[in-house]
This record gives C-alpha cells, structure tokens and sequence, in this order.
C-alpha cells in the first residue's frame, strides 16, 4: 500500500489591499486537520458554506479508485477568502504546521498540496514555493503534484520544487473537484512507478488579455479546448494556462502555460510553447470598459420591467472581495443614496469599527454615524448616513453583521469579509432579492451562477479601488509588461525568467 498525503493551504492575495490575511481568516472560515479533514473530503462539505466538493474530494475519489493500493493521509486544509497578504506570523505558522504534521503522519509515497497560487505573505518572497519546499524537506524524493487556481502565478522556483503543476480549466471556476482527481491521479500513478511525468512550462510577461477571460467565450474558448483536446486524446496527462491574478506582487508576474506529459519531455516542451504562442495572440483583447456609477444608475433606471420582474445586480468592480479588495468602499453606496432614490437596493460594506458601534443597539433604533472608508483610506472617504438598525447576526465567515436602513437601502455591515457572491448573503439577514430594484454583488463572475433565478440585468461598475484592472500597473515588475508598457516579444523574457539559455 502507498500512503499519499493531501492538504490544502489557499488564498488569494491582492497586494494593493492594506487589510492583512491573519490566522484568525483562516481558521474562521475553513480550517481542518486529520480525521474531520478526511470526513470532510469523502463525505463533504468540503468547505462549509462554499463547496460540497472541490479539489479535495476529487483526490479522494482518485484514492477511492485505487483503494487495494492507495491510502489517503489527510494532513491539514486551511482557506481564507481573498484579501491583503498573509502576516508573516501566519504563513510561518501555517508552515510549520504542515512540516510538524507531515512528520508525524508516518512514512509517505507522495502528496496532493493543493494551493491558490496567487497567495502574497509580507516579507516572503513567492510564499508558496516555500511551503512547496517545506512540504519537500519532509517527502523527500516522494512525488509532489500541485493544484492552483487558474489565477495563479508559476515562477521557475515553483515548477522546480514539485514534480507536476496543474490548474483549473474554467473560468468561472467549476471544475475544482475534476482538477483534484487529475491530480489525485498523476501522483498516484507516479508513486506506483506506472507514470513519469515530464512538465514544461512558458512564463509571459502580461496580466491582462483575453478579453473577458471566460473559459467558453472567445477569445479564449479556443484555448481551453486545445488543452481538453491534447487531454483527451492522452498526448498529454495535464494541460493548464494560468492567466494570473494581476494584483500579485511578485516581480515574474503573468500569464503562464504548463504541459504535462508521461515521459515525452519533447512533446511537453512543444504545447507549453503552442498554448503561449496562443495566448500572446490574445493579448491586446482586454477587460471590458466599465461605466461609471452615475451611467450605472442611469442603467438601472430605464431598466423598469427589469426590476419588476427581478433584480439589477450591480457588480461593484472597484472593490471586489472575492479579488482581495478590502470592502468597504463607499464610492458606490453616496452615489445609489444621492442618485438612487425610488429604487430598493441591497448594499454590503465591510466596517468592523462600525458594526463594534452599532451590536449595543436594538433593532428599530435610529443612528447617525459613518460607515465604511476606514480599512483603505486613500481609496475613499467614510459616509455619513442616518438610519435605522434592522437586525443584527453572527454568522461564520462574515463575523457580526449588522443591517441598517437608509433611505431607499439596506446596507449589511460586516466586521468580516463583505464577500458578496451568493444571493444567501443577503436571505440570510431577511432581505429577499424578489423585493429589490438593485443588489450590490463584490464578485467579478461566479455571482452570473448564483444569482441567475433573480438577475435580470448586470452591471459593472467602476468607481476606484483595490481592483480597477489598471491599479495594478503600480506594482513593480522584472521589467516591461503589457499592456501597461509596449512588449513587442515575450520570448527574452521567458527565456529569463525560466533561466533558459
Ligand atoms: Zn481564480
């Protein structure tokens, strides 16, 4: 019998958002070890509150598949939602975690260690290639095969420190638990000596293209496929573009490709350079323009049948949570109050000092302070409201959350991450989407999903904040990147950053 370890330890940074990641967002939102790890992978949830199955019960499954050879050692799974870099403290100790328990798990044959790939820590350079390494200090010459999130950023010391790197193949993301089993797979069938695989992997200096970047639209659709189709017909064990996180601060920032093959390195190095060669072409395909909150408005406005027959649902694309952005903007909130009037519109913002004001109060009392602006500053200012406590809840994840009436708005308040995705953010504090003109989501896509029973119009808003598409061309990168500066070849950089000569 082969004893394969799996663990999870996921975030995604966004360098630009001042509130950090601490220990405290992991283990109150999704924190496991041993026994109730394993429970939680072969029986689910896997992610209370966020997934039934994702990538660790898709190990689990491949595990089942060979169960005469294979046990499955469940070692830790940790996940907080997107936001500013982990504290040192915390990725040291969620590090040392993984060290201690991989030593005390007993001889192993190999291990599934699935990660973000866009996760930032404060002073550590590419944190996840260490916690690659500290896993390696322990598993030896034992095979290490590595999931990330298609946003996910490779560098040469990455691909170096596992045996295979694989990541999503969808965007909205929906294939965790198949990208799990493929991995699940790949280390088995390394650690059974029947499989050798043999990686290669092109790094381009670019963090925006694609256009949309949805896997079954164009421009990309036509990528997505070719990697299924080199799958499918067994040229290739995995196939993976990354199309990075772009408020990464690591300086090799960008799209990156991945082939993996069973023992044909030549065939392995040729797709990494196809699927390049194929993003690259997609390059100047950019993110679409947003309008502003007044056109939002507007929008929502003449949207009449619309909003009677459903809701608007306004993504707040300046400060999206679920892209680490901080919360509490309140660019969008004075515009719906001064522009809005008429219209039922759930709001969220994220206010810890706030909602520490308001818990004392009872449900029906009328108060008048500010709410949000305060976790990033220099983004936008806090808003004066006078309005009236609805109700308030405790609720994991979210933290105590407080909901306010103003004028035409219920605005939710949280002390935790305002990650607005799922309708159940709002049902879960008694506001019902059938009632509203307009709901705010903080999400750049996986909102389309759940919200399909309800929305009957989006929109984008850009308003200013942590995930403006151009706010991340202060980052400082390895040198030139589109489309922030002209880049007319990626191949010197590649060669580069891959050390390739
Ligand atoms: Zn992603």
């Amino acid at each position: 019998m082969k004893r394969i370890a799996f663990a999870r330890i996921a975030q995604e940074t966004n360098a630009l958002s001042p509130v950090p990641t601490t220990l405290h967002d992991f283990e109150g939102s999704h924190y496991l070890e041993g026994d109730a790890l394993l429970a939680a992978a072969t029986d689910g949830p896997e992610v209370e509150g966020f997934f039934k199955r994702a990538e660790l019960a898709g190990f689990i499954a491949a595990a089942r598949a060979r169960k005469a050879e294979i046990v499955p050692v469940p070692i830790l799974s940790a996940w907080a939602s997107s936001g500013g870099p982990l504290t040192k403290d915390c990725f040291e100790t969620l590090e040392a975690r993984i060290v201690e328990q991989l030593r005390a798990a007993g001889p192993l044959d190999g291990m599934y260690f699935c990660l973000h790939g866009a996760m930032g820590a404060q002073g550590i350079a590419d944190p996840e290639t260490r916690l690659l390494r500290a896993a390696r200090s322990v598993l030896g010459n034992a095979p290490l095969v590595v999931s990330h999130d298609l946003h996910g950023n490779l560098t040469r010391a990455r691909v170096n420190a596992a045996d295979a790197i694989i990541a999503y193949q969808t965007n909205p993301h929906r294939d965790h638990a198949k990208i799990g089993r493929k991995a699940g797979a790949i280390v088995i069938g390394t650690a059974l000596g029947e499989l050798h695989p043999q990686v290669a992997w092109r790094s381009l200096p670019m963090i925006l293209g694609g256009g949309k970047t949805i896997d079954f639209l164009a421009p990309m659709r036509a990528v997505f496929r070719r990697m299924r189709d080199l799958e499918r017909t067994g040229d290739a064990l995995a196939m993976s573009t990354l199309m990075c996180h772009p408020w990464n601060d690591d300086p090799a920032l960008g799209w990156s490709t991945i082939a993996v093959t069973d023992r044909d390195a030549a065939a392995a190095d040729r797709f990494a350079d196809e699927l390049a060669e194929m993003c690259w072409a997609r390059r100047h395909e950019q993110p679409p323009r947003f309008p502003s909150a007044s056109e939002a408005i507007a929008a929502a406005r003449s949207a009449k049948w619309r909003r009677k027959l459903g809701c608007v649902t306004m993504a707040d694309a300046s400060d999206v949570v679920t892209a680490g952005a901080p919360g509490d903007s309140t660019h969008l909130l004075r515009a719906l109050l001064d522009e809005g009037s008429g219209m039922l519109t759930y709001a969220a913002v994220r206010d810890p000092s706030a909602v520490a004001t308001l818990w004392p109060r009872g449900e029906g009392d009328v108060v008048a302070m500010s709410i949000g602006g305060t976790l990033d500053p220099t983004k936008s200012m806090p808003l004066p409201v006078r309005g009236k406590v609805v109700s308030k809840h405790e609720r994991r994840g979210f933290g105590r959350t407080v909901v306010l009436a103003v004028d035409h708005m219920r605005i939710v308040i949280t002390e935790g991450p305002s990650m607005v995705m799922r309708p159940s953010f709002y049902t879960e504090v008694g506001l019902d989407p059938w009632r509203a003109d307009i709901v705010i989501v903080k999400n750049f896509f996986p909102f389309l999903m759940f919200f399909l029973p309800y929305n009957r119009k989006t929109i984008f808003v850009r308003t200013r904040g942590a995930t403006d598409f151009d706010a991340a061309f202060e980052l400082s990168f390895d040198g030139p990147m589109h489309p922030r500066d002209v880049v007319d070849d990626w191949r010197a950089r590649d060669r580069t950053r891959r050390a390739v000569t």
